[in-house]
């Protein structure tokens, strides 16, 4: 279990180094095809780039965090219903969509909740 983690995580660094890399390639080749880019202008462009990096790192690092299903635990330790505070019910996985700076967007797989009260359905934070 803990390997597969070291893998996973070995796996996620590798997309993410190779992601930088082209973050510094592109702005490398935008820059030979803009040479008289203005501050601001320079700016957009690695802000573009940048952008996609840390959406794929928000969407990777949020995913590993909410690995651990609380399907499986006892009661007691469940997320509890933000309105009443009664134990939720897991309803399986839901693919969550968030639109995160820089217009990205990033997806979730969240283990979706409802409440047996209220019966309203809530996405806990992990
Ligand atoms: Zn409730």
């Amino acid at each position: 279990m803990e390997r597969q983690d070291t893998q996973d995580r070995e796996k996620l660094a590798a997309g993410w180094r190779e992601l930088s890399e082209e973050v510094i390639s592109g702005m490398r080749e935008w820059r030979d095809g803009h040479p008289k880019a203005t501050f601001r202008e320079i700016e957009t462009a690695l802000d573009e780039r940048l952008s996609r990096l840390r959406a794929q790192m928000l969407q990777d690092t949020a995913l590993a965090s909410s690995q651990a299903d609380w399907r499986e635990q006892p009661k007691a330790e469940r997320p509890t219903c933000p309105e009443c505070g009664s134990p939720l019910q897991s309803r399986g996985q839901h693919t969550r969509h968030l639109a995160v700076d820089g217009g990205q967007e990033i997806t979730l797989e969240r283990t979706y909740g409802t409440c047996p009260k209220c019966k309203g359905g809530v996405f806990p934070p992990r």
